[in-house]
């Protein structure tokens, strides 16, 4: 059995290098390294499968929400709603523009955004909410949309974990995830489902209007040449990155079924384990399983903890993650004098009990047999 890892980034480049080391190669040849005819056609591409959306290709997933954001014309002080317990790029970009990050506590099940928290923290100066799809599934749109829309806000979706995720409204009709509001982001870092072999990002808007201003501020604000209308910033896609999410785009749904499959089995051998909480699917969604997230109950007093059971799954040379191991109202970055310590329950809480499996489209059934079997006997 191969050594077991978070993400098998060689594995799948091994299956796929013929047609990688050749997109990259005319890359080479073409010398078009800065804005060549790959990016374009990736863009045209990935809109295609989005379902005809605008895609503005940029520099990385953390620049695409800040191009968002710059792209609604928000002003210092307005407060933007995102959830507390995420990746701390979403709330980053937010300060880094004088904005103010409002949290909002999630879900227990779904590890998303809390729709009645998301109420309560409204005000007169909120201008936007940022739902994060984390681990591969779609928050509860049809509510933050509905909210918005009664509210006068902006929506930019963070779909960086769940790019392929169709959402499904009440209606009958779907969509997929990072379509569905004013903006949506993702980023093609090495380890999301639609990852290259370096920095990438989009935004996808279905607004004409955002999107030609999106593309501006991502290259200077400039839509002529050495004119510049507006701030802007210098945020690009590669050629080479783009030439390689051209093929790796070719696969994305056969890599999605790959992650429901070992999901599947993870479910199948962990649900009646009582100590364990398997992820829970939301009926308004797929899941693309990102992260495959189970929760660890602090059980009995003989039983192990979250970290206890992370370090030894370690020494059987299991790998696991925690995303994330603080809620961002107590991240330093983000923490404010008066902020009061338990004011998020649910995403505190996770942060001690979350656990994330291997899981990627190249892992064995063997590999998972092995990680089940050794976090059984050590939840035992
Ligand atoms: C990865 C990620 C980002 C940022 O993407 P980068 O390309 O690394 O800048 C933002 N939000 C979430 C939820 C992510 O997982």
């Amino acid at each position: 059995m191969d050594k077991i890892q978070m993400v098998d980034l060689y594995t799948q480049y091994v299956k796929i290098k013929d047609e990688v080391d050749q997109a990259v190669f005319s890359v080479l040849e073409s010398s078009a390294f800065i804005n060549g005819p790959e990016v374009k056609l990736f863009s045209e591409e990935l809109s295609k499968y989005l379902g005809g959306s605008y895609v503005i290709p940029c520099a990385n997933g953390t620049d695409a929400i800040q191009i968002a954001l710059m792209a609604l014309e928000l002003q210092r002080g307005d407060e933007i709603l995102v959830p507390n317990f995420t990746y701390a790029a979403t709330a980053e970009v937010i300060a880094l523009l004088g904005l103010s990050p409002v949290f909002v506590d999630v879900e227990p099940g779904s590890f998303n955004i809390n729709i009645e928290d998301l109420k309560r923290k409204i005000t007169n100066n909120t201008k936007a909410i940022i739902p994060v799809h984390l681990y591969g599934q779609c928050a509860e749109m049809e509510s933050v949309l509905q909210i918005a829309n009664e509210h006068q806000l902006f929506v930019v979706e963070d779909t960086a974990q769940s790019l392929g995720a169709k959402y499904r409204f009440l209606n009958g009709t779907s969509s997929y995830a990072g379509t569905l509001g004013d903006f949506g982001i993702t980023s093609f870092f090495p380890s999301k489902n639609l990852g290259c072999y370096g920095d990438g990002g989009a935004l996808i808007t279905n607004k004409e209007e955002l999107a030609i201003k999106a593309r501006m501020i991502a290259n200077h604000g400039q839509k002529k040449k050495y004119y510049h209308d507006i701030i802007g910033c210098n945020s690009r896609l590669d050629s080479i990155q783009a030439a390689i999410l051209r093929v790796k785009l070719k696969y994305l749904d056969q890599y999605t079924k790959a992650r429901q499959k070992a999901a599947e089995i993870y479910d199948y051998a962990l649900k009646d384990i009582p100590a364990l909480r398997i992820p829970s699917r939301v009926t308004f969604s797929d899941h693309v399983f990102n992260q495959y997230t189970i929760q660890i109950q602090n059980g009995s007093e003989n039983s192990l903890n979250r970290d206890q059971i992370k370090s030894k799954l370690a020494e059987y040379g299991i790998p696991s993650m925690i995303y994330y191991p603080l809620p961002l109202h107590l991240q330093k970055a983000f923490r404010k004098p008066d902020q009061e310590e338990n004011a998020f329950p649910v995403s505190q809480a996770l942060t001690h009990s979350v656990l994330s499996l291997p899981i990627h489209p190249e892992i064995t059934l063997s590999q998972q047999e092995f990680i089940i079997d050794k976090l059984c006997l050590t939840v035992k």
